[in-house]
């Protein structure tokens, strides 16, 4: 063996996998079984007490999730991972280790429209209160952090705009509140950016998106960094205090650099439910074999793509931060060199009406609520993902009525280009 440590599209091939010990199988396995039998009263006794790491039940871990869960862990560079049913569910398993009733966490404003709503509406319910923040100003995450502040959550790259967040400026002002930065990385993926590089805590994904990269299965996965130190100030007692579920153990002494995918699994998934079929785990696995490839092409398609919108009479802007000319160019040239996504949004000189009709006249891409799929897809924010928002609130969000999502797929740019053009000239 050379000790040369193995690079991205290998760890995509490789991480987390084994051939079957009892089969010889090569591909990971579907281990579509509910339970898993226990080699003796003492074992179990064990593993129900976190004594011992095993399988127990689906519900709380699978060995083909597992593997999904070390690869994601490998290409983010975090110590361990949580995968969970949808890219939602991960931000709900997350943020109930962090916060009790009546605290509060900072958001960037322009995010996903599902968790904009996630954040309002459902979590109300739950006592947490979102406070909302602009990352083209930075000062304004700083002046959000109160005493009750108990996390920072950011997209690396913004949907539906493709902006890109200056992820270590907002770290730092995490890091001086004493709180610790999530980031959600489902628009860039690992390929693009690994934000743990740039001082995240917590990684998040809906793998539904670039990762499983086929439109055909909702996961999501959660990524400990391994960097945040929670038992300062009592301020996360689900990670420090005594746990009484589990004979009085305390999550962050017992486990330390991995403690908080270990919250996430034995307080989050095993209680709140939110588990990944192993079906779905092998489906996005198989995806990932080949998220280099694919994201590479992704993104040189996209920017083909948006050069070719920009030069268009019927085009009054196009938001992509590929471009030289984009405000997040020099952003893109930092922290995702490779490309800059392929998520982006124009907009028309024919407003609203020329969104709704250009949607209607393409034929190759779809017109869907998705976006990171082999296919491209087409949307019109404002009368869809975004339409709960008030016109000030889309605008802010980068979902002005005249604003048209792309997500580019990996078909022949050409092809693209042409059905562009004939909907946009027709
Ligand atoms: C789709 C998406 C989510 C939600 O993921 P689901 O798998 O649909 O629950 C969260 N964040 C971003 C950026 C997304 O694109």
């Amino acid at each position: 063996m050379s000790d040369r440590l193995p690079g991205f599209s290998t760890l995509a091939v490789h991480a987390g996998a084994q051939p079957d010990p009892t089969t010889g199988a090569r591909a990971t396995p579907i281990y579509q079984t509910t339970s898993f039998v226990f080699n003796d009263a003492d074992h179990a006794a064990s593993l129900f007490g976190l004594q011992a790491f095993g399988n127990i039940y689906t519900r709380i871990g699978n060995p083909t999730n597992a593997v999904l869960e070390e690869r994601v862990a490998a290409l983010e560079g975090g110590t361990a991972a949580l995968a969970v049913a949808s890219g939602h569910a991960a931000q709900v398993v997350v943020l109930q280790q962090l916060l009790q009733p009546g605290d509060e966490f900072i958001a960037a404003r322009k995010l996903y429209g599902g968790s904009i709503n996630q954040f309002t509406h459902a979590f109300k319910s739950f006592g947490w209160n979102v406070v909302w923040a602009d990352t083209d100003d930075i000062a304004s995450f700083e002046r959000a952090v109160t005493p009750r502040t108990k996390a920072i959550f950011i997209e690396s790259i913004a949907n539906p705009g493709g902006s890109i967040t200056d992820i270590e400026a907002v770290s730092t002002v995490a890091r001086k509140a004493g709180v610790p930065l999530i980031v959600d990385n489902t628009l860039a993926s690992p390929y693009l950016i690994r934000p743990i590089d740039h001082g995240a805590d917590i990684v998040v994904h809906s793998l539904t998106k670039f990762l499983g990269g086929h439109g055909n299965s909702l996961g999501g996965i959660i990524v400990d960094a391994g960097t945040f130190d929670w038992s300062t100030g009592g301020k996360y007692p689900m990670l420090s205090e005594p746990r009484p579920e589990y004979h009085g153990i305390k999550l962050q002494e017992t486990f330390g650099n991995f403690a908080f995918a270990i919250a996430c699994r034995v307080l989050g998934l095993r209680d709140l439910g939110p588990a990944l079929s192993p079906f779905n785990a092998f489906m996005i696995l198989t995806g990932i074999e080949t998220l280099p490839l694919r994201m590479q092409r992704h993104c040189d398609n996209a920017k083909a793509v948006a050069e070719f919108l920009a030069g268009h009479p019927a085009v009054a802007s196009v938001s992509y931060a590929g471009l030289p000319s984009d405000k997040y160019h020099q952003l893109a040239r930092k922290y995702a060199p490779k490309g800059a996504g392929a998520v982006f949004t124009f907009s028309l000189k024919g407003g609203y009406d020329a969104g709704v009709s250009l949607v209607s006249k393409l034929q190759l891409f779809s017109h869907l609520a998705n976006v990171g799929d082999t296919r491209s897809l087409v949307i019109h924010p404002a009368s869809t993902t975004h339409s709960q928002l008030d016109d000030a609130a889309k605008i802010k969000s980068g979902a002005g009525p005249d604003v048209v999502r792309l997500s580019i797929g990996i078909e022949d740019k050409e092809d693209l280009i042409a059905d562009l053009e004939q909907a946009l000239g027709a």
